[in-house]
C-alpha cells in the first residue's frame, strides 16, 4: 500500500517458511516454572488443578488451529503437531511459533481464576516455544515416545524425592538416597518405604496428558420417517493412554493420516 523511501527496509526479512511435506512440532515450556510453582504453592510432585489448567489451554488451542492434529503435555510443557500438509501462516515458522506461544499464555492466564479460584496470579508467566520440522510419521511417533519417556523418569523420580522429603528428609537427603537408583530400585522404595503401587497412581501423573479430535456419535433431529438423525463429529477430547505402544493408534488412525 504505502509507498516511501523507507519501503527497502522490509527487504532485511528473511523468508523463514518451513519445509513442505513435513509434519511441524511446536514445543512449548513454562519459563523458570520451578519458581512459578512455587511462588503459587503448586502441590508437588504434581498439582492437578495445574495440570487442568495446561490441558484447558492446549483444547483451546486444538479448538483454533484445525491444522493441530494431536498435542501431548506434561509438567509446563506441551507439544504440539501440525499436519504434514498444513498451510497455517505460509508455514512461515516465526508466525507459527510467535503465535501459538502468544495464544497459549493468554489462555493461560485467562483461565488460572477457573483452575486457582482461591490464588491470585503473582506474576505474568511465559512460555518459550521452538519449531523443528519432522519428515515421517516414524519420527513423530518416536518424538511422542520420548516425551512420553520423559513424564515417567521424572515423574518417578519426583514421587520418590517427594514422599522422602514429606517424610522428613532434607532436599539433600532425598537427592542422595536415589542417587543411581534404578527404575525397579524406585518402585521397591515407594512400595516398602510408603506403601505406595505406582501403577496405580493416576495416569494423568504416569502417562501425561494427550488431546485430539475423538469421532462422537450424536444423535440429531428425527428425519422425516420419525427416526433419529444420528452423525459422527470429531470432538476435542483430553486422555491420558500410552502412546509409546501402537493401540492408542491403531484405534485412531485418521489422526497421523
Ligand atoms: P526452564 O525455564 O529452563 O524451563 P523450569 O524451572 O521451568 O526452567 P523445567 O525443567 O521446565 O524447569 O521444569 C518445570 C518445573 O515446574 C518442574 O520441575 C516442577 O517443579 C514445576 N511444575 C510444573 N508443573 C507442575 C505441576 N503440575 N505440579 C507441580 N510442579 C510443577
Ligand atoms: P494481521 O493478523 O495480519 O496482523 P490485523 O487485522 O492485525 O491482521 P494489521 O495490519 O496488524 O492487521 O492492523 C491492525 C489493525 O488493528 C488496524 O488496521 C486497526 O484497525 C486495528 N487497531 C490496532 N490498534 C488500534 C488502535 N489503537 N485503535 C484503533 N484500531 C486499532
Ligand atoms: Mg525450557
Ligand atoms: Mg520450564
Ligand atoms: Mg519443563
Ligand atoms: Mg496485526
Amino acid at each position: 500500500m504505502a509507498n516511501s523511501k523507507y519501503e527497502y527496509v522490509k527487504k532485511f526479512e528473511l523468508d523463514d517458511r518451513l519445509p513442505p511435506s513435513n509434519w511441524l512440532v511446536v514445543r512449548i515450556d513454562g519459563c523458570s516454572f520451578h519458581r512459578f510453582s512455587a511462588v503459587h504453592e503448586f502441590e508437588k510432585p504434581n498439582d492437578e488443578r495445574a495440570l487442568n489448567l495446561m490441558n484447558a489451554c492446549a483444547s483451546a488451542m486444538l479448538e483454533q488451529f484445525p491444522d493441530i492434529v494431536f498435542a501431548y503435555g506434561v509438567s509446563d510443557e506441551y507439544s504440539f503437531i501440525l499436519k504434514e500438509a498444513t498451510e497455517m501462516f505460509q508455514r512461515r515458522a516465526s508466525k507459527i511459533l510467535s503465535i501459538t506461544v502468544s495464544f497459549f499464555t493468554s489462555v493461560y492466564v485467562m483461565k488460572w481464576k477457573y483452575f486457582f479460584p482461591q490464588k491470585e496470579l503473582m506474576y505474568p508467566p511465559s512460555f518459550d516455544g521452538r519449531v523443528v520440522c519432522y519428515p515421517k510419521v516414524k519420527i513423530i511417533l518416536d518424538y511422542l515416545a520420548w516425551r512420553q519417556v520423559d513424564c515417567h523418569i521424572n515423574n518417578q523420580y519426583n514421587t520418590c524425592f517427594w514422599m522422602l522429603v514429606k517424610s522428613g528428609k532434607t532436599e539433600h537427603e532425598a537427592q542422595q538416597v536415589l542417587k543411581g537408583t534404578q527404575k525397579q530400585e524406585k518402585n521397591d522404595l515407594l512400595f516398602e518405604k510408603f506403601g505406595i503401587n505406582y501403577n496405580t497412581l493416576p495416569a494423568i501423573f504416569r502417562k501425561g496428558s494427550c488431546v485430539y479430535r475423538e469421532m462422537v456419535e450424536e444423535v440429531g433431529k428425527l428425519d422425516k420417517n420419525g427416526c433419529p438423525v444420528k452423525r459422527t463429529r470429531k470432538k476435542v477430547t483430553v486422555g491420558h493412554f500410552d502412546i509409546i505402544k501402537t493401540e492408542f493408534w491403531r484405534e485412531h488412525p485418521y489422526i497421523l493420516e
